[in-house]
């Protein structure tokens, strides 16, 4: 049997884990290991450099042992985009902990630099919002002391969680990103595919701290021998919702991915086209075989996290599997409406002051009414973003391809063909962000072709609209009607 096979590193926000993918796309080994998550304040939240090492350094010894270090045939990265580390490039120590993309703390910055809203929106596709590197990095340039200094003397370097694994990995012989990454910094010209003076100026950011952008197929650089006993090379770097769009094959027009995780993310290839959207944000897919393909994505900020809370805050579920059994249970959403706005709303309203509702209730209502409005908010939230992507590509896309955690759910996944009237395809393996990095390695070091590749990707399960077209647009339409008023009321909470 063939022992050859591809490694994808996968640098989540929760813990980094490796996996081994055969030619055929079986997963042959793989290990996982979390790492600490800090909160120093309200709306702060830490990663420690040194422990993302460790971890995925950890986690590839663990592969290597099981696959033998001589049948790998190359390496693909996928990351937690956005995060921020600064480090001395003399002793590879950072200067603080990571910034994750989840941390507030940049806000006032944004706030003073309101008056840029505009051509910052203009050069990167994105919101000016301490969500992205930028306002972290200046963070950090104003409050770690004599950092500055260091800056002038040249000893500091800026990357997100692939940049400083890259680096590490190759024995610091390597500081470079590509553009999926690049462009969630909110420093990067998405049209020149540069970094861009004006906006490094903006946030008075050195260039100098900033890493090479190469394309995201290059040969980045070799695992260093000491590591792997062996030097293995790196040829593919996605962000990780890119990654996932890859591994969906979303290089074909028409394609569609969400991500059920803790938030929820929808992508779509626009391929050369950037679509200049004011409710949903344009990023860069990749650049793989010389073209550049940009992506249209909508970022929901509670999807899983939805019933991770009615499980750890109101403890009406044992576990987020449950949760299928519990919807089934009963017949319709009894009227309920569960408006999941806990940490405000993202994409499409983009309205942080907005708060969590429960509306609707009765005598009648139960844990089980709880819950399965809970899941249904998944999917009215899903069309509010196509209902969006429809609208400003003029397509009608036929199928949505998901992933995460919370696509297991065959409730969700049947409700949310039903509300968008779409085909839903759930593949085999459903650790996709890893799949698309091994995915974009392995097609660069000929271990696939694309063809072949597109053969991994297996479905295991679709889901076809079964409910009424009426029946799902009145649940929709009257989701649509709570939502404008939660919003109305929002500055009164
Ligand atoms: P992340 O990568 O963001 O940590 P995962 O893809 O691992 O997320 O998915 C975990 C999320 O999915 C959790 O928020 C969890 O509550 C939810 N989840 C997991 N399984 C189910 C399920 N069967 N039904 C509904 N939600 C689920």
């Amino acid at each position: 049997m063939d022992k050859k096979v591809v490694l994808a590193i996968d640098l989540g926000t929760t813990g980094n884990r490796v996996i081994a993918f055969s030619k055929q796309g079986e997963i042959v080994a793989r290990s996982y290991y979390e790492f600490h998550q800090y909160f120093p304040r309200p709306g702060w939240v830490e990663h420690s450099p040194r422990e993302i090492l460790d971890t995925t350094i950890k986690a590839l010894k663990d592969v290597l042992r099981i696959v033998g270090t001589e049948n790998v045939v190359s390496i693909g990265i996928t990351n937690q985009r956005e995060t921020t580390i600064l480090w001395d490039r003399e002793t590879g120590e950072p200067v603080y902990n990571a910034i994750v993309w989840q941390d507030k703390r940049s806000e006032p910055i944004c706030e003073e630099l309101r008056e840029y809203k505009e051509v910052i929106r203009f050069k990167t596709g994105l919101f000016l919002d301490p969500y992205f590197s930028a306002s972290k990095i200046k963070w950090l340039l104003e409050n770690v002391q004599g950092l500055k200094n260091k800056v002038d003397q040249g000893k500091i370097i800026f990357g997100t969680p692939e940049v400083w694994i890259l680096w590490n990995l190759t024995g610091g012989k390597v500081f470079a990103t590509e553009p999926s990454n690049a462009s969630r910094t909110l420093l990067f010209n998405i049209k020149e595919l540069k970094f861009d003076p004006q906006l490094l100026k903006i946030f008075e950011i050195p260039e100098g701290i900033l890493p090479e952008v190469r394309d995201s197929d290059s040969l980045f650089g070799y695992i260093d021998k000491r590591i792997a006993g062996r030097e293995i090379p790196i040829c593919g770097i996605l962000g990780d919702q890119q990654a996932s769009l890859f591994a969906h094959c979303g290089w074909e027009e028409g394609v569609v991915k969400n991500t059920y995780g803790t938030g929820l993310f929808i992508m779509t290839n626009t391929q050369g086209n950037i679509i200049n959207s004011d409710k949903l944000l344009t990023t860069v897919a990749w650049k793989f075989k010389n073209k550049i393909n940009y992506a249209l994505e909508g970022s929901i900020f509670m999807g899983g996290a939805v019933i991770q809370w009615l499980r750890d805050n109101l403890k009406i579920l044992k576990s987020a599997a449950d949760s299928e059994k519990m919807a089934e249970g009963i017949k319709d959403n009894e009227g309920v409406y569960f408006i999941p706005a806990l940490q405000g709303f993202g994409a499409p309203y983009w309205f942080p002051k907005a708060r969590g509702a429960i509306l609707g209730l009765t005598r009648k209502s139960s844990r089980e009414t709880i819950v399965r409005a809970a899941l249904e908010s998944l999917a009215y939230q899903t069309r509010d973003v196509i209902e969006e992507m429809r609208k400003e590509l003029r397509t009608d896309f036929k199928v949505l391809r998901v992933d995460g955690g919370a696509c297991l759910n065959n409730f969700l996944m049947q409700f949310q063909a039903d509300i968008l009237e779409m085909k839903i395809e759930r593949p085999r393996i459903i650790d996709t962000t890893a799949l698309g990095a091994a995915g974009i390695s392995g097609i660069t070091s000929g271990f696939w072709s694309i063809e072949e590749f597109e053969e991994v990707r297996r479905i295991d399960k679709e889901f076809r609209p079964i409910l009424e077209r009426n029946e799902a647009d009145f649940f929709y339409t009257k989701w649509k009607k709570i939502v404008k008023k939660i919003i109305e009321l929002a500055e009164e909470i």
